[in-house]
């Protein structure tokens, strides 16, 4: 088992720490990306195999991982993974999970009622899922004590009463299941721009991947990160910023969010945490050519 000071690190005064959900091989590179050309695999493989590609096949590896941030005396989660229990008929992977990702969470301290604060970055399925876990057969909010922000424009797109293309897509269920139970009990908070969550943290839109796609700021003493969510879903989307996934509901969008956000922190050397990053989870990167490099990775245990 990994220790937990492995998992961990501070950034100012914040205190980051990574909770698995899963993480392994999700879906074939041509698929997942279907305008990233086979050669830029191949010329960044060193790189990538294994953490974020198979060894022996072009299958990209991802992670499902929370990032728990302690800030100014609050227990905060960035993310919620996909949940035990759900109904998930568009991916087998996310259907019906018996993990132990609050066990996870209890090895780094954290009770579900120490919660004070959720950050769903954007309401996609494997973003929301422990907002709420099955109680006998009912859906309840899993952090009983936690505001959850959640940025408007995702919350009035996934309503299946606003988008009937709903059914059959990987969000199936999921608002039902996800977040109309956290709103019943009031504890859901929409916000529109930006959001500052206190002196350490500000969400900041980052439109693209899905209508209310955010990322949260960390500017805290001399440190700087971003809690990108899934404005990346492969590093080398690093040196290939114009390319989105097939995920991606607006992909010039999201290029652009990619490229300003991935600026301001080659800019401010900050680390770039993404939801979905395998392997070290979190890197920093620079300015290269009309693109980006990766500076270094996050000294965080490999998966
Ligand atoms: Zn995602």
């Amino acid at each position: 088992m990994q220790h937990t000071h492995e998992l961990e690190l501070e950034l100012g005064e914040v205190t980051v720490t990574r909770i698995e959900e899963m993480h392994g091989p999700l879906m074939p590179a041509d698929q997942f990306f279907p305008d990233l050309p086979e050669h830029a695999w191949q010329e960044h493989q060193e790189m990538l195999v294994p953490d974020h590609l198979g060894s022996d096949d072009t299958v990209v590896h991802v992670a499902i991982q929370t990032w728990l941030l302690r800030s100014e005396g609050r227990t905060i989660l960035v993310d919620t993974g996909v949940g035990n229990d759900k109904t998930r008929p568009a991916v087998a992977a996310w259907d019906h999970l018996r993990l132990d990702y609050l066990g996870n969470l209890a090895r780094a301290g954290v009770q579900p009622e120490d919660v004070d604060l959720v950050v769903n970055t954007h309401l996609h399925a494997d973003h929301i899922g422990w907002n709420t876990r099955l109680t006998d057969g009912a859906w309840v909010p899993t952090f009983p004590n936690a505001t959850y922000l959640m940025p408007k424009a995702d919350f009035e797109f996934w309503n299946p009463a606003n988008n009937p293309n709903i059914a059959g897509g990987v969000n199936e269920n999921a608002f039902e299941d996800s977040i109309a139970p956290v709103h019943a009990t009031g504890q859901v908070q929409l916000w529109e721009e930006g959001h500052t969550i206190d002196g350490n943290l500000r969400l900041e839109a980052a439109p693209g991947h899905t209508p209310g796609s955010s990322v949260v700021k960390l500017n805290s003493g001399n440190d700087r990160a971003l809690f990108a969510g899934d404005l990346m879903h492969t590093p080398l989307q690093v040196m290939h910023p114009d390319h989105s996934s097939c995920f991606c509901l607006d992909p010039a969008q999201a290029r652009s969010s990619r490229r300003r956000l991935l600026g301001w922190a080659a800019d401010t050397n900050a680390l770039v945490l993404p939801a979905h990053f395998s392997g070290h989870s979190a890197l920093e990167v620079e300015n290269k050519g009309s693109g980006f490099a990766i500076k270094t990775w996050a000294p965080i245990t490999r998966y």
